[in-house]
């Protein structure tokens, strides 16, 4: 089995995400830390996260797969929106200490111009600094950083399993305790970059295996595609509706690789469509 969910509004605090997804039949979601297009959080209470923690261990809940803004680029080529990102992705972190052990997803950044030579090592200097102290020891965080896999859109970091390997390596490089940094599996996004995940998935994950390793990958994004294999557009459509398909999805949802893991549906979807894709992935799983 896996765990199912959506992209649910923080907009009523921690527990009323838990009770929304308990009514579209959920077990595990995905939240922004903050607004996602400008970066501004709101202040947590403590009582409302706590009644979410009791609410995801009564009810069986997979971890939470929470995502970073799309404002935050550690590898811009502007210094002031790198510092300010990496700013976001500490807070965050302590953030996300008031929902302790689950996961923080995040999308490695656009170089915007400058090459992904000089981005890379700014992406991984950036998740080295916040796991590790001044002393160059861990922070005992509870919570794990993802990188997503992206679609290639613009100058995005991240299209080709070995960007994110390169980013980890250097993030890594030194410290034990592994492994610190996971990957998120973005269906839409790997099959935008090019993985033709609906006519060979076990190639695509041998080659995840083979470049990033299997155990780094910890959610998955389960969307179809607006477009084809290779096209690198990033436009997310429901299950079913895409040039991914059913078939390619539902192969997704019961890989042996990929059991245990929390899935989020990113798919353009009201509540109602969210309730059917979430019973229509229940009754796929193996
Ligand atoms: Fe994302
Ligand atoms: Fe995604
Ligand atoms: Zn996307």
């Amino acid at each position: 089995m896996i765990y199912i969910g959506n992209h649910l509004s923080t907009a009523a605090g921690f527990a009323a995400m838990g009770k929304h997804a308990l009514a579209l039949g959920e077990d595990t979601f995905a939240f922004f830390t903050r607004n996602p297009r400008g970066g501004k959080a709101k202040e947590i209470d403590p009582e409302d996260a706590k009644r979410l923690c009791d609410m995801l261990g009564e009810h069986g809940f997979g971890k939470l797969v929470a995502h970073a803004p799309y404002t935050m680029n550690l590898c811009s080529d502007k210094p002031e929106v790198r510092d300010f990102a990496r700013r976001m992705l500490r807070l965050d972190l302590e953030r996300m200490e008031y929902v302790p052990g689950n996961y923080y997803n995040f999308h490695p950044g656009s170089h915007v111009g400058h090459g992904a030579a000089a981005a890379i090592p700014m992406i991984a200097d950036a998740l080295k600094s916040v796991l590790t102290g001044d002393d160059g020891s861990l922070i005992p965080w509870r919570t794990t950083i993802l990188l997503e896999t992206m679609a290639g859109k613009g100058s995005e970091i991240g299209q080709k399993f070995e960007e994110l390997r390169e980013i980890i390596d250097i993030a890594e490089d030194g410290l034990t305790g592994v492994p610190l940094i996971g990957v998120c599996f973005d269906t839409c996004h790997v099959w935008d970059a090019g993985y033709d995940i609906a006519n060979d998935l076990d190639a695509v994950l041998t080659e995840f295996d083979k470049v990033i390793g299997l155990g780094r990958l910890k959610a998955v994004h389960l969307n179809d595609s607006l477009n084809e294999c290779g096209s690198m557009k990033d436009r997310h459509e429901q299950l079913g509706d895409g040039m991914i398909g059913l078939d390619a999805l539902r192969r997704v949802v019961r890989h042996p690789a990929l059991q245990g893991k929390p899935f989020i549906l990113e798919t353009p979807n009201d509540d109602k469509g969210y309730a059917h894709e979430v019973a229509m992935v229940r009754d796929w799983m193996v």
